[in-house]
């Protein structure tokens, strides 16, 4: 697609020139640039910041963030935990819990806090805590 200089019409080879002719901005070709005086052409800045985690640091408290614990935690544990051919007991010797601990976890009856559940979490590569806005 060929542009054409605002000034003379013709066509602009390559990229067109931005000048300030009497305050207004034109997009020109080489030889009408020179009429005007350069504007610096609007850098699309792209800020790169580096996305926040949503879910903060793994002390951070339920109560103090927008995550909870599903509430099929205890079928995501058993599930994740088969997968990797692991029993209770050696789950438990992984991420150092007692297997009384894994038992009632996947049992359902204890829930795991936070600091646990970022480990099993980690462990395991599932998720436990999610945004409470999913929930329903
Ligand atoms: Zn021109």
């Amino acid at each position: 697609m060929t542009e054409l200089c605002e000034i003379c019409s013709n066509s602009i080879r390559g990229q067109a020139e931005i000048v300030e002719v009497d305050g207004a901005v034109f997009r020109v070709c080489m030889i009408c640039s020179k009429l005007g005086k350069p504007v610096k052409k609007p850098k699309e800045i792209q800020f790169k910041r580096q996305a926040l985690p949503k879910i903060g640091p793994a002390y951070k408290k339920y109560e103090e963030s927008d995550v909870e614990l599903r509430r099929d935690f205890n079928k995501e544990i058993r599930n994740a935990r088969e997968k990797k051919g692991l029993s209770q007991e050696e789950l438990g010797q992984r991420i150092s819990e007692k297997l009384s601990v894994i038992k009632h976890l996947e049992s359902g009856t204890l829930k795991p806090n936070d600091i646990l559940s970022r480990k099993i979490e980690h462990f395991l590569n599932i998720k436990l805590l999610i945004p409470q806005e999913d929930e329903e």
